[in-house]
């Protein structure tokens, strides 16, 4: 899947519009994930924080969430991330948000279940930047399904 300059400028005009559902009273950092398929579905996901700290849910994961209740986790092919603090609606912060160590391992399964790297568009919360990546990148050596054989 090949995404140009102009469709990931579109892609981060929904996502820092997504952002905006986020719950995050407590980091007061806001984040949004689209899992993208090759044949143009996109499953959303926002950050989800809970009084119990420890129970938060990253964006990513909740869009793999959404992606597998929609049948989708076996045909990602890029997963795109913005996250910032959250000023007047608008998202600020100039450093691309990558996926934690938790939400690599899950991409990863996305991943090993086609055999193909899944691209990584990670945005800043001003969409000034873009860092283009891959989990491949992000996680070599991973742990996955087929060292459960
Ligand atoms: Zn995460």
């Amino acid at each position: 899947m090949q995404i140009d300059d102009a469709r990931a400028g579109e892609i981060g005009a929904e996502l820092a519009a997504l952002a905006r559902n986020s719950y995050a009273p407590y980091s007061r950092f806001h984040v949004a994930a689209l899992a993208l398929t090759e044949d143009g579905q996109a499953f959303p996901g926002v950050n989800m924080e809970n009084a119990s700290y420890g129970l938060s849910l990253c964006a990513e994961t909740n869009a793999l969430a959404a992606a597998t209740t929609g049948g989708g986790l076996g045909r990602i092919a890029a997963i795109a991330i913005i996250g910032g603090r959250m000023e007047d609606g608008e998202l600020v912060g100039d450093a691309p948000v990558l996926p934690c160590g938790r939400c690599r391992q899950l991409i990863n399964e996305s991943a090993s279940l086609q055999g193909r790297d899944i691209q990584i568009l990670a945005y800043s919360g001003s969409r000034r930047h873009v860092e283009r990546t891959s989990i491949n990148e992000l996680l070599p050596h991973a742990f996955g399904p087929g060292d459960l054989e």
